[in-house]
């Protein structure tokens, strides 16, 4: 007989599922999750929490889902409905929380998807959240198409004690998606293959740190490339995604490179970013990020901040591996260290 693997299941929380999701609540403060709450959390306490959340789901003013497979609770994520008068479109996102033997299962990013679904239907468009610093939920979420707005020092205590910073999120759910022609993965992955070529020309002709770039028209022609050139010529502006643009500007003859996509070995820095905002680039796909001095999310967030009146679209992590290691094994070399394979 064959047995079905029981799929991913989410579902609005009702009032019959108090227990299980107290068992969670309780199980993530120990594991020094930061939901809110100290460790140890009384069961009773962690009942109490719910049936008030329950209670406010039945309201109306919070949404509660609950992910299952099979009879087990896998997870939970809620939405609080801000009741401010002037915010009708805005919710909270909170309480997000997955168990520990279900890690690494997607079952956070099912959970914010159905959440995000959740609010569209009741007209909320604006989501925020916060996040704790030390728990790695800040890819998470930048994964999932959140910006950081930034990020506050002892926020909150950890629940084994000890004060921690958080990290502050938000996302329209309306803002423009990239065009689906141009974020075709394919696509996306085969002038990655071109402009890490252009990073190990960089590295093996030139000793210069391998960062490799390519311009696409939106006719999808190659209109410029470059690889980084500051130490051969002495420019610290050479940037590999300035000198992809720079020829790319010349070949069109234009100052602006509208429609036009820039593939990066390496998320870009302050000043690519803002080059890019100047040139109306519609579109960066980066390889590895920086987590020094990355401005498309890493460190800075240039390429999405609403202040700027034009915003690039950012895809992140195409072939990131092996550009990382390219650039990690580099830096190995010139510190007289083995290669990583
Ligand atoms: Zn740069």
């Amino acid at each position: 007989m064959q047995t079905e693997e029981p799929s991913l299941r989410i579902a609005p929380a009702g009032r019959g599922d108090r227990d299980a999701l107290a068992a969670l609540l309780v199980e993530t403060v120990a594991h020094n999750g930061s939901v809110g709450f100290m460790h140890p959390l009384p069961l009773e306490e962690a009942r109490a929490f719910w049936a008030g959340a329950l209670e406010a789901a039945e309201r109306g003013e919070r949404v509660v889902l609950c992910a299952w497979r099979g009879g087990q609770l896998l997870g939970t994520g809620s939405l609080a409905l801000v009741q401010a008068p002037s915010q009708p479109h805005r919710a909270e996102l909170t309480k997000v929380m997955t168990a520990t033997a279900a890690r690494g299962l997607g079952v956070g990013a099912a959970l914010v998807r159905a959440l995000e679904q959740a609010a569209r239907e009741r007209g909320r468009r604006l989501i925020t959240l916060d996040a704790s610093l030390v728990e790695g939920a800040s890819g998470f979420y930048r994964r999932l198409g959140y910006h950081v707005a930034g990020d506050i020092p002892e926020y909150a205590y950890k629940p084994l004690g000890g004060l921690g910073a958080t990290r502050v999120f938000w996302k329209l759910l309306d803002a423009r998606e990239p065009p689906a022609a141009a974020a075709d993965p394919a696509t996306d992955e085969r002038f990655m293959r071109h402009a890490l070529a252009l990073a190990e020309r960089a590295e093996q002709e030139y000793d210069e740190v391998p960062v490799g770039a390519v311009l696409v028209s939106p006719d999808g022609e190659v209109v410029g490339a470059g690889w980084n050139r500051n130490i051969r010529d002495h420019d610290p502006s050479a940037h590999a995604e300035i000198v992809a643009m720079r020829q790319g500007g010349a070949r069109l003859g234009n100052h602006r490179l509208v429609g036009c996509t820039l593939y990066v070995t390496l998320e870009p820095c302050a000043m690519c970013a803002m080059a890019m905002v100047h040139a109306r680039i519609a579109r960066v796909v980066y390889a590895a990020t920086d987590p020094k001095t990355g401005a498309a999310g890493s460190v800075f967030d240039l390429l999405a901040d609403p202040r700027h009146n034009h915003r690039v679209a950012v895809t992140g992590g195409v072939l990131a591996a092996e550009a990382g290691t390219r650039l990690t094994n580099y830096f190995r070399r010139k510190r007289g260290k083995p290669p990583l394979t």
